[in-house]
This record gives C-alpha cells, structure tokens and sequence, in this order.
C-alpha cells in the first residue's frame, strides 16, 4: 500500500528536483554571520538553546574515539562539539556547496576571527552530496565505517518522496558499525498537526516563525499519505524554504526496515526540562547562556521557546553487537 501511495505522491507533485535545488540554494546563500550579528539575532537565545540540545545529545551518545558521520552538516557549527566529545574522526556532508566551503573555512580555522584559530584535534573530511539521492556507502567506499551518525535539523528534507527518505535510511545504516548509534534534531509532526487543528486557515506561527501548508494539504492527510506532505518553513534569521511531513510512527517503521530500533524520542520542551536538572548541563545551558540571565530582553522569549516546541530529539540504535576497541 505504501508503495502505491508514494507513485500518487510522486505524480502529483511532478519533479521535485527543483524544489531540492531550492533547498539547497537557500542554505548555500546563508552567509556567515558576525559575532556581533549573531549576538543582535532576533533568535539568539533559540539558537544558543538549540546548540544547547545538539551538546548534551551528543555528550550522552558520543564516546571518546568514535568516529563520526554528519548528514546535512551545514557550516560545520557542531565541529566543536565533536572536538569536545574527542571523535577520533569526522565526515560531514551536505547538499549546499556554500555551505560546505564554510565548514572546510572553519575546520582550517579559516575565519574572520583569526585570533580565535580553532585546530581540531581529529581528521576531518567535508563532502558535498544530496545525502537523499546518493548511495553514500558507494560514494564513500574508501571510508570505514562510523560508530555515530548525527543529522541535526535536516532528515526531514528527506521525506518529500518515500525513495528519499528510504536512501536516507539505507544511508544511514550502511554507513553505522553494528551497534552504532543515530542522532538527530527535527520538526515534531504531532505538534505541527495539532497546532494546524487549532490554527485559523492553513498557517500558524508567531512572531519568529510561520509554518504555511497549501490546499493540498487536507487532501493528502485524507489519503493518508506518510511522504511528501509539504509546507513552507519561515524561521527569522534562519531559514525560508519548504520542508516535509516526518510522521513519527512512520519514522520508526521504516527504521525498523533498516535495522534502526529507536532509543528515545523526546520532544524539545520536554528534553530541555530533564537534562537541565543535571548539574553539569545546568551549568552548560548558563554558560551558553541560552535561557539568559533571567532579565527582561535577556532571556529566551515566549515565541522563541513556542518555537523550540516545534522540534523533537530522536535517537536510534543499529541492530548487532558492537565489537569491543
Ligand atoms: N546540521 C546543521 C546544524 O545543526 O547546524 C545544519 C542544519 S540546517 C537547518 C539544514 C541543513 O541540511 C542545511 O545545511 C542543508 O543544506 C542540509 N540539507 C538539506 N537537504 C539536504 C540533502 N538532501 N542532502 C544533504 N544535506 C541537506
């Protein structure tokens, strides 16, 4: 039935190769920003949260020496975090070229901020590819294979069609060692779904994000379609460009067929309230300074933390056993 369901999709929305390339092109023109335009973000706070989330997944998944793979790495912003985490190697790819050319820049400790020259303490290859179109385990067959796969905030790009979103998968697994771990950050189809019930037409939001469906929309959920239910995506100051359905329970199934057997789902609101408890990433959350100082204009604010509840925090584990190092 699925396969059915997913040529009615692909039909109906035609070649969706130009809205992949669109997707690309509105990440690959994001230039860097400034330290001191990064601080004047109307989304600082949002960001430093989400920073926040990507450290404390990584610092409970990552273990000293894994070698890691990141799936839509974008500019290379979590190069740190894996230096912190000591990786003993790292491959990200992504599908936006400007985008790639950045995180080459920053692992060379190519940047405006000269004085700030990072060296990584592991090796570091930068590719770019459609991670949703290309078989990476050909692409990448000189690679060993990775004890983590990471993908931050970008799987749903890959649900437009359900062969993307099956590469992506296939991708993902073959590249894991068995027993090896799947990471990721995306949108939380249920919260969207449920904010569209209560909303007043196709579209909700507030004042740092707008989540805009098309009148097709009701007539795929009607038909139930598990792929390619599209809509626009506006965050301020960071991203513009349409984006996919991820239903979980979808998710998880298709997983399943690739090996993938889910660890934790949580979404942000709910991730946030449980590891702030913790001493250590109390003190993190106050030393990125996500949630502020606690003064007005200085704290994350009631839209960007509605915001937050847009995304959930995924984690998957491939099926065998891991072999001892
Ligand atoms: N993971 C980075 C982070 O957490 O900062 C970047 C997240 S950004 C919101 C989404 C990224 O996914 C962009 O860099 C975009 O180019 C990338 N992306 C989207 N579709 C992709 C695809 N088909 N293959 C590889 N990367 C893709």
């Amino acid at each position: 039935a699925d396969a059915s369901r997913a040529r009615i999709s692909t039909s109906e929305e035609g070649d969706d190769s130009q809205i992949i390339r669109q997707v690309a092109e509105h990440y690959s023109s994001r230039s860097n920003q400034t330290r001191e335009e990064r601080e004047a973000s109307p989304i600082i706070h949002l960001k430093k949260l989400n920073n926040w989330i990507k450290s404390v997944l990584i610092h409970l998944y990552a273990r000293r020496g894994d070698a890691v793979l990141d799936l839509g790495c974008g500019k290379g912003g979590d190069l740190i975090k894996w230096d912190k985490a000591n990786i003993s190697y790292y491959v990200g790819v992504d599908i936006a070229e400007g985008s790639i050319e950045d995180a080459r820049n920053r692992y060379n400790g190519d940047t405006d901020h000269a004085q700030n020259r990072k060296v990584f303490s592991f090796p570091a290859r930068l590719v770019c590819a459609d991670c949703y179109e290309v078989p990476l385990d050909e692409a990448l067959k000189d690679v060993p294979q990775f004890d983590v796969c990471s993908c931050q905030f970008t799987l749903h790009y890959s649900w437009s069609t359900e062969e993307r979103a099956r590469q992506a998968l296939h991708n993902v697994t073959s590249m894991l060692l068995p027993g090896g771990t799947f990471i990721g950050t995306m949108p939380d189809a249920n919260v969207i779904v449920r904010k569209l019930r209560d909303a007043d037409g196709l579209e909700f939001g507030n004042s740092v994000y707008r989540v805009e469906f098309d009148d097709k929309y009701s007539e795929k959920r009607f038909m139930g379609l598990p792929f390619g239910i599209q809509y626009h995506f506006h965050l301020e100051d960071a991203v513009d460009c349409p984006e996919w359905l991820v239903p979980f329970s979808k998710f998880v199934a298709l997983a399943e067929e690739y090996g993938l057997e889910l660890v934790m789902k949580q979404n942000f609101h709910e991730f946030v309230h449980q590891y702030i408890q913790k001493l250590e990433f109390g003190e993190l959350m106050r030393k990125l300074g996500a949630l502020g100082d606690g003064t007005e204009g200085n704290t994350i604010s009631d839209d960007e933390w509605e915001a937050a509840y847009i995304y959930l925090v995924f984690v998957f584990r491939k099926k065998g056993t891991p072999k001892l190092r």
